[in-house]
Parts: structure tokens; C-alpha cells; sequence
């Protein structure tokens, strides 16, 4: 019976997408005597994380060990709902089914080793993953929502120059399991740590912390399907935003399939020239592309696709970029958030003088374009958009 479960195990397409990305830090689970099946004994730790499942892998599992489909609901009912990490206290599952889970799988789970607070209120999670690499989360309260930043990289392979992410390099991918993780990882914090948000849950997941979310398709894709799921954290696609900068065949992979979410697209620049300057995925993908793939976005009633320009001092700040932007995203239902560049002593550019930054404000919201400039949160953490490197460099350089 063991090795027929094994077997069916195999057959999961989550051991499919974890096979291509050689590097994680579960690769035990991709081992050769794993796969051969054989040679591990009843006895060996189990190596599937729960949690890289998605709600129809789970189910199949449920079936395949002999059981009935609609326990998968209850048991993902306990994974995210009530967040718990031990499969013998999820006590509607029979006992027989508990066992069984315990021996083939295993429940992961995150648990911050720093949180620094800002002024501002928002709040810095830095995750250690099983592999000693690092990521950041930012929880950012605002009125009624709260919002968490999450990252789906360690690093990022697209090297944009004003992006101390981009400057550190690509280290990984993160699994399913570790971008699901920073959530409820927070979450427990949020529910645990401090008074005043012991009754609050997390009401929105921005996906633009370290990393491109598109450029780790399968694991972003199947963490936005948990986080949509109604027994899963059950937010609609209005409270999921997922920011990219311009992965033109992943985009048209998404438009091919029925998930939703608020898209976020890093513009950066109204022409080629700079943009490739800035970003160098501009030069296989060009802004006539980017653009194009926007005007196919399927909006909702009142939906509107955000474009994300962060201003750098005499780079891409002046009317001229102001009204070539206006040129390009003509047509297309839009807001447009104007982020000033955060500033490292790594990185060579400088934000612009408030004056430059609300007179490129104007020039959009003359031309009837919803145009915010946005609030810089957590910069006196290091939180803030692309200042995110996986380290406490502040509280590290001080004694
Ligand atoms: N890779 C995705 C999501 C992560 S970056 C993307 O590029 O969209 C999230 C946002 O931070 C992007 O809009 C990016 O342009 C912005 N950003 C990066 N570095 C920045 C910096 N130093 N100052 C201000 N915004 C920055
Ligand atoms: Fe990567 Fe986004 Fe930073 Fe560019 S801005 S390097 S795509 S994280």
C-alpha cells in the first residue's frame, strides 16, 4: 500500500515544476532514490510539503491514499485557516488518514527571526529559509486594510539598476510553500505580537516584495490559486496584486488561464532608450509590447490596471517623460503611481525635488489621468520598494 501511494505521489505535478528548479532547498524531495521510489524505507522522514499543494493536488491525495475527497477541504481548512502545523491535531480527519499524512508529508512553516518596526508603523519580517538564504516581508497597516508585502525570489535574475533586489543578483526561486508561508508567518504575528492587531487579518497580498513574481511561474501561480480559494486565505483577485516588470510570455500564459488578480505593471520609463537603460528586460520586451499586452488585460467594471513609474532625478522625471506618458497609456483604464526613488549609498541615483515630482503629478492629472504619488513606507527600515536585500543591514552595521 505504501509504495502504491508513493507512486501516485510521483505522479503530482507539483514534483513536475519542483524537478526544474534544481536548486531549492527541498531537493531531498527530488533525489534520485525518491524517485526511483524503492529504496526509501517506511521509516525515512517524509518529504512533501503540504503546503506546495494546491486545493486539487491535496484532493488527489486524499483519494489516492484511500479516503474521501471532501476531507481535503477539511484539511485545508486547518493548513490556512486555523494555521495549524501538526497533522494530529487536525481532529475531524480520521485517525488512519492522520497517520498516513504524517509519514508522506510534512507541514512547513516560517517564523520571523527579526521584525523591526518603522515610525510609520509598518513592519519589516525578515524570514530565514531551510537553506540559510533570506527573505523580507512588509506588513503595511493603512485605516481598515493591512497589507503584506511578499516576496517570491531571493534576489532577482532581471538586474534592474535602480533595484538593490536586481543589484544582489538571482539566488532562487521560492517554493509555493515559503511565499504561502510569509503570509501566514505574519499572520501569526499580527494574531500574537502586538495589541493592537490581535483581532486583524491580513486583508491584502501585494506581490513586490524581492523578486519577479512571473519569473517563478508555477510556484507564484499556484500560491495565488491557495490565497484565492475560499478555505484557503479566500481573497477575491481585487485584494491580490501582483506586480511585474513586463514578462511578456508569462503575462499571455496568465491571460490563457482563468486566475485573477489586480495587475501591477513597472513602467519606469515612456521610452525604449531609457527604459532599456533602467531595466534590460526592456530589450527583449519592449514598451510597444508591454503596452499592447495591457489594452488585453480583462477588466473588471471599474478595475483599472496600475502603472508603477518610479521618478529618478533627471533620468525619466521631466514633462517631456510626463507627456510621453501620457501618449502611451492613452485608452487604456489606468491609475498610474508615481514612486519616488528610494535612495541606498549603493545605488547612484537620487529622487527628484518634490517640486519636480508634483509638477509630473500635474501634467497626468491635467490630462485626466488618476495619478498618486506613493507614500514611501518603512524607509527608515529599509522597507521600502527596492530596498529589499534579505538582511537587516541597518540593525547588523550597528553594534
Ligand atoms: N519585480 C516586480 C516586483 C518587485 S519590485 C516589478 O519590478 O514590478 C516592486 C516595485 O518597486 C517596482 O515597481 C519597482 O520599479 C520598484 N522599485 C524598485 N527599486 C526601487 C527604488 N530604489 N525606489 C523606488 N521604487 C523601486
Ligand atoms: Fe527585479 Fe522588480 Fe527589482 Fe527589477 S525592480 S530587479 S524586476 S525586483
Amino acid at each position: 500500500m505504501f509504495s502504491v501511494v508513493l507512486q501516485e505521489l510521483l505522479k503530482l505535478p507539483v514534483g513536475l515544476s519542483l524537478r526544474r528548479n534544481r536548486t531549492y532547498n527541498r531537493d531531498t524531495f527530488l533525489n534520485e532514490s525518491w524517485i526511483m521510489g524503492e529504496q526509501r524505507s517506511m521509516s525515512s522522514k517524509p518529504t512533501v510539503d503540504i503546503k506546495d499543494l494546491t486545493q486539487n493536488d491535496i484532493e488527489r491525495l486524499v483519494l489516492t491514499l484511500g479516503q474521501q475527497g471532501y476531507l481535503a477541504k477539511q484539511l485545508i481548512t486547518w493548513l490556512y485557516r486555523r494555521r495549524i502545523i501538526n497533522f494530529h491535531e487536525m481532529t475531524d480527519l480520521p485517525k488512519t488518514l492522520r497517520e498516513t499524512l504524517k509519514r508522506v508529508a510534512f507541514i512547513s512553516t516560517l517564523t520571523p527571526n527579526r521584525i523591526e518596526t518603522s515610525q510609520d508603523g509598518s513592519k519589516k519580517f525578515l524570514f530565514s529559509l531551510m537553506d540559510g538564504n533570506s527573505v523580507e516581508s512588509i506588513l503595511i497597516p493603512d485605516g481598515s486594510r493591512l497589507t503584506l508585502c511578499i516576496s517570491t525570489q531571493v534576489g532577482c535574475p532581471l538586474g534592474c539598476r535602480f533595484c538593490l533586489t536586481g543589484r544582489m543578483g538571482f539566488v532562487r526561486n521560492l517554493t509555493t510553500s515559503e511565499i504561502m508561508n510569509q503570509i501566514l508567518g505574519a499572520q501569526r504575528e499580527v494574531a500574537t505580537q502586538w495589541e493592537e492587531t490581535a483581532q486583524r487579518k491580513i486583508t491584502n497580498i501585494v506581490l513586490m516584495g524581492m523578486g519577479e513574481p512571473l519569473a517563478n511561474y508555477d510556484n507564484t501561480v499556484k500560491a495565488i490559486e491557495v490565497m484565492n480559494y475560499d478555505l484557503g486565505l479566500g481573497l477575491s483577485g481585487r485584494r491580490i496584486t501582483l506586480s511585474t516588470s513586463g514578462l511578456i510570455p508569462a503575462m499571455e500564459r496568465i491571460l490563457s488561464t482563468k486566475l485573477r488578480f489586480q495587475w501591477a505593471v513597472s513602467l519606469n520609463a515612456a521610452d525604449d532608450d531609457t527604459r532599456s537603460f533602467l531595466m534590460p528586460i526592456n530589450k527583449s520586451h519592449p514598451l510597444k509590447e508591454v503596452l499592447e499586452i495591457c489594452r488585453r488585460f480583462r477588466l473588471r467594471p471599474r478595475e483599472r490596471t496600475i502603472f508603477e513609474y518610479v521618478l529618478i532625478d533627471g533620468i525619466n522625471d521631466s514633462p517631456r517623460d510626463a507627456l510621453r506618458l501620457v501618449h502611451l497609456i492613452k485608452g487604456i483604464p489606468c491609475k498610474v503611481n508615481l514612486i519616488p526613488f528610494n535612495e541606498s549609498p549603493e545605488l547612484e541615483f537620487r529622487r527628484p525635488s518634490d517640486e519636480k515630482i508634483h509638477e509630473f503629478q500635474k501634467i497626468l492629472l491635467d490630462r485626466y489621468i488618476t495619478c498618486i504619488i506613493r507614500k514611501s513606507r518603512g524607509g527608515d527600515i529599509s522597507a521600502a520598494c527596492g530596498q529589499l536585500t534579505g538582511t537587516f543591514r541597518r540593525a547588523m552595521n550597528s553594534p
